[in-house]
């Protein structure tokens, strides 16, 4: 008799346990659910701060964690969304400006307002030069979103010393005009990289262009490559008026220009650098610039081979 009432005080008392274990486990559920309404509410920077016992605390822990790489995502979008703001202000002032002075020029000729044919031609040539502008940076731009947008990019094995001699040879003219000495050397020649050819073309081009347009009293540019181990280094040169230092940490950006160089009849729009930067990236490289009263210097590193995906094997260059 006496082991029956214990078997059966046991047995009460392990339900009773049972149930207040499982009441406990409600309320700290429920206690769960109201602290994820409240975050829910919009209280995005709450985080679950109690500790619970076991598996409910891994349920804790992932919530938190949900919530901070959800904040972490919005911030995110924001921010590019704020860019994209930034981005159509600035390109809406710098077409704004040009159109301006285009419509300004051709209204005169609309309204009659000239005393000489010499005048018709004078603002007809002011209009074409603000229109040649605004055809600059919308190609700029294109080529901008076109790279940010992760168009694709079409690796090709291709000789570096080969494309820098091309890129060279299309500025000599420039070059011969304004007295500039133009060089590319390249160490060990041929030099093949794993490169997409229009894109890196592109690169040194927007850095030669910059060399022959911001160089002023500039004697030579130089294009330098040389393979260090599994990376090839190219330098791209010119002597003349060194870029303020601070400028320097800028200059990647898109749209920055140098003090001055906005009104300056160069007339850029501040995008050549920053697509530099952006393909460089796309080619696992990087770019820094270095730059004194003895010379002003773009680095451009990359790897002599891009990793291969089924997707993008590089193929041979035709
Ligand atoms: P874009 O290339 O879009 O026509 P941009 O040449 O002004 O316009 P970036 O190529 O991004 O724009 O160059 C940014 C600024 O850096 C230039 O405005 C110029 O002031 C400065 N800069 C670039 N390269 C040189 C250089 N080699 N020597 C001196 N200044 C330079
Ligand atoms: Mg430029």
């Amino acid at each position: 008799r006496c082991v029956l009432v214990a078997l059966l005080v046991i047995s009460d008392l392990s339900v009773l346990v049972w149930r207040l274990r499982r009441r406990y486990r409600l309320s700290q559920m429920n206690h769960v659910m109201s602290e994820l309404h409240y975050i829910a509410n919009g209280h995005l920077d709450h985080r679950i701060p109690f500790h619970l016992h076991g598996q409910s605390q891994e349920v804790v822990t992932s919530i938190n964690a949900l919530v901070d790489s959800t904040v972490n995502s919005i911030a995110e979008e924001r921010k590019v969304e704020q860019s994209k703001n930034e981005l159509i202000t600035n390109v809406s002032h710098d077409l704004r400006t040009p159109l301006t002075n285009i419509i300004g020029y051709l209204g005169l000729v609309e309204d009659h307002q000239y005393h000489s044919e010499a005048d018709i031609v004078n603002y007809c040539h002011i209009a074409y030069e603000k229109a040649k502008q605004m055809k600059d940076l919308v190609e700029d731009l294109f080529e901008y979103t076109r790279v940010q947008s992760g168009a694709p990019i079409k690796f090709m094995r291709l000789d570096l010393s080969q494309m820098l001699e091309q890129v060279t040879a299309s500025f000599e003219l420039e070059a011969e005009k304004k007295h500039v000495a133009i060089n590319s050397t390249t160490v060990p020649s041929p030099l093949m990289i794993d490169a997409d050819p229009e894109q890196l073309g592109r690169v040194f081009s927007n850095l030669v262009a910059n060399a022959m347009k911001y160089g002023n009293g500039a004697s030579y540019v130089n294009l330098d490559a040389r393979q260090r181990g599994s990376k090839v280094v190219v330098k791209v040169a010119n002597d003349g008026t060194p870029i303020p230092k601070a400028s320097l940490p800028h200059l990647f950006e898109r749209f920055y220009r140098v003090e001055g160089s906005r009104s300056k009849a160069t007339g850029g729009t501040g995008l050549g650098l920053a697509i530099v930067k952006s393909i460089v990236d796309l080619h696992h490289g990087s770019v820094k610039v270095t730059s004194d009263t003895k010379e002003t210097a773009f680095t451009v590193t990359l790897p002599l081979h891009q990793p291969r995906t089924k997707k993008d094997q590089p193929t041979q260059q035709k």
